[in-house]
Formats: C-alpha cells, sequence, structure tokens
C-alpha cells in the first residue's frame, strides 16, 4: 500500500542515503574479513570487532551523513540505475519514456538557472491572493492533491481501514514541520537551540530571496507559528499507539465530534467532499490547530505557506535555491558539508515519483529469478522455527493468545523482489523541460488516483515499497512481510555464501519483519490485518513486564555525549531486532538439519552467524544526523541494533563463549527471551 504521507511504520531503516566504497573481497564464507578489529574481541564488543577495521579507515564522504553496509549496497544499486536512465534514448516508451522525461528535466541545470524560481510563482500568486480564512482552509485542502510535495500542518491521505482492512478510508494526520521533530522546537538541548538558529537563517534567507521586505521579521513570525504547531502535535511515542490513532467519523458529525476546525472548505477543495467517513489521526491536535489557524493572522500563515513551497521544491530550482536548501538541511540539520552529485538526486526523485516504472526495469536486469527462490527456502524455515517456538514461550500461556499468534503466521503474506502486478501510470505525460511540472503532475495522479478508488475492493498486490529500494517491512493491514529486490544482496544476501551468513544477514532481517506482526504494536492487529487486539490480557502483561526490561536496556546506551538512546521510543524496533536474531538463529540451527556445521575460515557456523548479523549493521554517521534521528526514529544506531539483540542471545554466548567479567556478558537471568 503506497501511503504517499504516512511512513511505513516498520521500515527496517529510515534515510537510506549513501555512496561508500565498493565490496572488500568476499570469502567463501561471506564474511568480510578485512573490516575486523584484530584488537577488539567479540566477546568485548561484537560490533567493533567485526566492524571496527572500517570503522577507523572508513571517512564519511562530505555529500552524505553516513555510510555503511546499506549505504554500499544503495550505492551499488544507485549505480546501476544511473546506467538505466541514462541509455534510456528518444525511442524509449511508455513507462520508459516516463523516466527519461523525468531523469532528463533534472539533469538541465541550464534551464534551471534560466528559470529561477519561475516556476512556483502560480503558487506564489495563489498564496498572494489569499483574503481570509475560508480561502486560507480551501488552498490547504487543494495542495493536497496538486501540490503533495508540499508539508502543510493537515495531510489528507488514503489507508486501508483499520478496522475493516477489506476497505479503504480517507484520513487527515498532523504534519507541517521544517525540522525532523517537535522536539526541535521546543527542547533547551543546546544542539537544539542551535539547529533553531540555523532554521532562522534559512528562513530569513528565503525570504530574501523571494523579495520580500522585513525578512527577519517574518523569519521571527514563521518560526513562532511553526513552534505552535510543534507544541499542539502528538509525540512519537504517543504516535505508536494505533488505537489512540484511529477516530472515525461520519462525515456529517465532524463538526460536532472534532470541533473548531472548517471541515467543509478543506475537504472540498481536496476532492474529498463526498466522502462519507474521515479517520482522524490525532483529534485533539485537529481542534488545537482550529484556534491556531483562527488567531493567526492571514498574513503570517502566507509566510508561513510561502516557506512551506519554497522549502519542497527548491531542489528543482535554480542553483541559488538548491544551495540555501542544502545549507540547511544538509549542512546544518545533517551535517553533510556537500550535495550529493546531480544525477544521485535525480535518481531519488525518481524513486519518490515513478519507483515502479525505474523499478521494473531494475529487476528485468538485476532480480535473477533464483535469488526469489532461495529467500522463499530462508523464509520458510523463518516460519517454521516462529511456529515451533509459539507453543514454548513462557510468556504466551493461553490458548487464546497461541490461537492467534498461529493464525497470523499461517495467513502471513511474503512478497519477494517485485510487484506480481505493476501499478502502472495511466495517462501520465511529462515534459523533459518542465520539472517542477513533471513532479506535481506525477504526485497529483497518485493522489487522485487513490483518491478515485476509494470505494474499490482492496489491492493486496501493492507494494508500498518500489524494488530498487535497500529496505523490508512488515504491514499490519495486509498481515504482509516485504523484501524488494535491492535488499537481497551482500552482505544481507549473498548467493555465493555459506547459510551461515544469509541466516544472520537476510535472516536476522526477515525474523525482525516477521516479530512486527507479534510485537506491542503489531499484536494490535489480527490475521485478517485488522486493528483487534488478540493476545490475552494476563499475556499482554506478561509480554509488557518482559519488554520493560527491553526499555531499559536501551535507555542505558549513550549515543552521543549526554543524548541516550529513547527506550520507549525504539522499544518495537529492539524486540524485532532480539526477536529475529534469535528466530534466524533456531531457523539456520533447523536447516543443519542434525548436521553439524562446517567451520570455514576458522569460524564455527555460530561464529559466522553472528558475524553476519554484525557485518550488516556496518555504519558510520555524522553527530547531526544521529540527533535526527535519536529523537525521531525508532531504530537505535546501528550499533546498538548489534549488541543489544546479541547481548540478549543464549546462543550467542555459546558461540563465543563470553565469560563474567567480557563486554558483552549479561547474566542469564538478566537475558531477554521474547522469542
Ligand atoms: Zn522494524
Amino acid at each position: 500500500m503506497k501511503l504517499t504521507r504516512k511512513p511505513l511504520a516498520a521500515a527496517m531503516l529510515i534515510g537510506l542515503l549513501g555512496a561508500g566504497p565498493l565490496f572488500a573481497a568476499s570469502l567463501a564464507s561471506g564474511i568480510e574479513a578485512g573490516n575486523a578489529d584484530p584488537a577488539v574481541r567479540a566477546q568485548d564488543n561484537l560490533f567493533q570487532a567485526v566492524n571496527g577495521g572500517w570503522v577507523k579507515r572508513t571517512e564519511i564522504p562530505a555529500d552524505e551523513s553516513n555510510i555503511g553496509a546499506f549505504m554500499t549496497v544503495f550505492d551499488l544499486t544507485q549505480e546501476r540505475c544511473r546506467v538505466i536512465a541514462e541509455a534510456l534514448g528518444d525511442d524509449a516508451t511508455g513507462e520508459a519514456a516516463l523516466v527519461r522525461a523525468m531523469y532528463r528535466s533534472y539533469m538541465n541545470t541550464d534551464q534551471a538557472g534560466q528559470l529561477g524560481i519561475q516556476p512556483i510563482s502560480s503558487q506564489l500568486d495563489e498564496i498572494a491572493r489569499l483574503d481570509g480564512k475560508p480561502a486560507l482552509m480551501r488552498l490547504l485542502g487543494r495542495w493536497q492533491g496538486e501540490n503533495r510535495r508540499v508539508s502543510l500542518p493537515l495531510a489528507f491521505f488514503i489507508d486501508l481501514d483499520q478496522k475493516a482492512p477489506t476497505r479503504y478510508l480517507a484520513g487527515v494526520s498532523q504534519s507541517g514541520l521544517a525540522m525532523p521533530d517537535r522536539d526541535y522546537y521546543l527542547e533547551q538541548d543546546p544542539r537544539f537551540v542551535q539547529a533553531r538558529k540555523a532554521y532562522l537563517d534559512y528562513l530569513t534567507a528565503s525570504f530574501t530571496a523571494l523579495k520580500l521586505d522585513r525578512p527577519a521579521q517574518r523569519a521571527a513570525e514563521v518560526m513562532a507559528l511553526e513552534t505552535g504547531i510543534a507544541r499542539i502535535q502528538w509525540d512519537k511515542v504517543k504516535l505508536r499507539d494505533p488505537i489512540a490513532g484511529y477516530n472515525k467519523f461520519q462525515r456529517g458529525a465532524l463538526p460536532a465530534k472534532v470541533r473548531g476546525f472548517d471541515w467543509k472548505p478543506f475537504l472540498e477543495a481536496a476532492g474529498a467532499g463526498g466522502i462519507a467517513t474521515l479517520d482522524v489521526s490525532q483529534p485533539s491536535y485537529v481542534t488545537a490547530l482550529g484556534a491556531l489557524i483562527r488567531k493567526t493572522p492571514v498574513g503570517t500563515w502566507q509566510d508561513y505557506l510561502r516557506i512551506r513551497l519554497l522549502d519542497a521544491y527548491a531542489p528543482y530550482l535554480d542553483e541559488a535555491s538548491v544551495a540555501r536548501h542544502f545549507a540547511f538541511h544538509g549542512t546544518a540539520l545533517s551535517g553533510s558539508t556537500q550535495n550529493r552529485p546531480r544525477w544521485k538526486r535525480g535518481l531519488r526523485l525518481i524513486n519518490e515519483t515513478l519507483g515502479e516504472a525505474m523499478g521494473k526495469l531494475y529487476v528485468e536486469k538485476h532480480f535473477p529469478p533464483e535469488h526469489k527462490a532461495r529467500m522463499q527456502e530462508l523464509v520458510k524455515n523463518l516460519l517454521s522455527a516462529y511456529a515451533a517456538d509459539i507453543d514454548t514461550l513462557d510468556w504466551m500461556e493461553s490458548e487464546q493468545s497461541r490461537r492467534g499468534a498461529h493464525a497470523k503466521l499461517d495467513k502471513l503474506m511474503v512478497k519477494i523482489g517485485y510487484p506480481e502486478k505493476w501499478r502502472g501510470y495511466p495517462g501520465l505525460v511529462l515534459d523533459e523541460h518542465d520539472l517542477v511540472g513533471n513532479i506535481r503532475k506525477a504526485e497529483q495522479l497518485e493522489f487522485t488516483r487513490e483518491l478515485s478508488e476509494i470505494n474499490d475492493p482492496v489491492d493486496r498486490t501493492r507494494w508500498g515499497m518500489a524494488p530498487q529500494i535497500v529496505n523490508a517491512y512488515y504491514n499490519p493491514v495486509f498481515n504482509e512481510i516485504v523484501f524488494p529486490a535491492a535488499i537481497l544482496q551482500p552482505p544481507f544476501f549473498d548467493m555465493a555464501a555459506d547459510d551461515a551468513v544469509n541466516y544472520g544477514g537476510i535472516g536476522a532481517v526477515i525474523g525482525h519483519e516477521i516479530s512486527h506482526g507479534f510485537d506491542d504494536w503489531g499484536s494490535q492487529y489480527d490475521a485478517s490485518g485488522m486493528l483487534n487486539p488478540w493476545m490475552s490480557e494476563a499475556d499482554k502483561k506478561r509480554f509488557k513486564a518482559l519488554t520493560h526490561r527491553v526499555v531499559e536496556q536501551y535507555n542505558g546506551y549513550e549515543a552521543l555525549p549526554g543524548k541516550f538512546v529513547n527506550g520507549e521510543l525504539t522499544l518495537g524496533e529492539n524486540i524485532a531486532d532480539i526477536a529475529g536474531l534469535s528466530i534466524a538463529y533456531k531457523a539456520y540451527s533447523l536447516s543443519l538439519e542434525g548436521k553439524p556445521a562446517p567451520v570455514i575460515d576458522g569460524l564455527s557456523g555460530p561464529q559466522r552467524f553472528f558475524t553476519g548479523f554484525a557485518q550488516v549493521w556496518r555504519s558510520k554517521i555524522r553527530p547531526e544526523a544521529l540527533l535526527a534521528r535519536i529523537v525521531s526514529d525508532p531504530h537505535s544506531p546501528a550499533e546498538f541494533r548489534t549488541i543489544g539483540a546479541s547481548v540478549n542471545s543464549e546462543a550467542f554466548h555459546e558461540a563465543f563463549g563470553v565469560k563474567p567479567g567480557d563486554g558483552m556478558y549479561r547474566k542469564p537471568e538478566e537475558r531477554v527471551r521474547i522469542w
């Protein structure tokens, strides 16, 4: 399901943006031994032992905020996509012609330079013409489709109905901030104070570029308005509660149920005047937003909209706009000192707007059928390991819970590589000389189509990620796990390697995604995808007590000086990491069918398994980017993902003979066994 605004909550990693060196030479084991730090023992720090050599010698490229195994695979995939895009000639037709037009329009820097900010001038005029709050409400509605890329305080989207997942449902959700999270506006941490200063500079420079008077004063007013929006937004921990976030209302009841917001002009202008029901994800926010709209002068809203508009399209305008946008988003917020090469940014845009068109071209060349077959085998063994586990878990005692868990597992849908049915881009015509127009048209097509399909039967073949994306996800409303073609490459998945490393790599990823179906979030959805908690109260309590120890464990990891991992925010992902590793190990054991694992490169099977796990998380990240992740990303930083999951594993302690006094030792009674 493509959720245009709502991110996939269970995706494995966000912000996979990166370049890196080519792979170190692989051994038959699939382990890249050259990355190890021989001075560190796996018993003391598995992450450093496996990756420390690489960490020491690797520098983050100036145009990246981070680098690592994900980024290396991402980079290889990018290079391939570049070859594909650049080979498309004038004879390309259909979707290939769309990719060609989008790519060429992006690469035409001469034209972008000549046009300056002209490509957004008609939208700037629209803002200038706003003559009151009703007109403002109509613009906030109309731009949901027309300027989908512009982040507004309320985002309209179409999703499955979480309590009736055979149907679609329209919804609205909080949005509209320039910085990564509300904490950036509200907290006194000096790093956030500095980010606010950088944002004020960016705002002032943007108003100057728009040739408006009193730029500094306008900047201060927009900052105050955004701070007001941040204050009424729900925080990231509360956003993880799907029950609190499901509030379906009849269209006619909205004014009475979610008061203070002018629904009619907003919905009608969005093209959704005729919808029967609406899911208001954060009702208290919408009511407070209504009050904020009333008390803030139209002039301030106009300045806010000018900024949101320019911020959204700046990367596609002239060089000065691109540089100003990068100085704030790239340097101040992420720590990169240099923008990525233009072709990479062009491919990113294609992934965002024409993901499946490029995906189709990509898998034709780079996804052999035997990859899919071996993955299916791995998934099958992971599912058997889960099924066997359900009946032996200490914390899951009741028949009701076990039945619910088995049902979820039995009905789990597995998607590997690419969609069996491509979505297509019917009626879309792009122009090689109109970059901003192309972006708007492609995004509007998707919006209009989703809206027009709202009463259609749900299409379960749809994918939420393009095949060339290095990531994976669990989607609870489809009860499915999805592995795009691009993640099925070394070090995650290696056709030439022994099984141990594949189970430690992609096996742990598969286990991670399946586990989302049973964690504090996914277990609220049943086998059919309905928001319908099935676990018995007593089991839920035991699970909570168990996972409380996970919260405490990760709260203790200091990611930046004085800044600790948020154990609450990252709980679901940490559970998935711990469970995924444990189940993948069991599946690996099952795959041996009672035979002893061979010793390869001096490592036992179990040692290769954990080494394979650790090498997947090889990465380095700039402190600015790490800060943004700590406050807004539900995943723990890579080093703690490696260590945090392994210290809870009996098999890890056995594989390396970890003893009291070793850095990775955890007393048996302190190890958390979830699966
Ligand atoms: Zn996850």
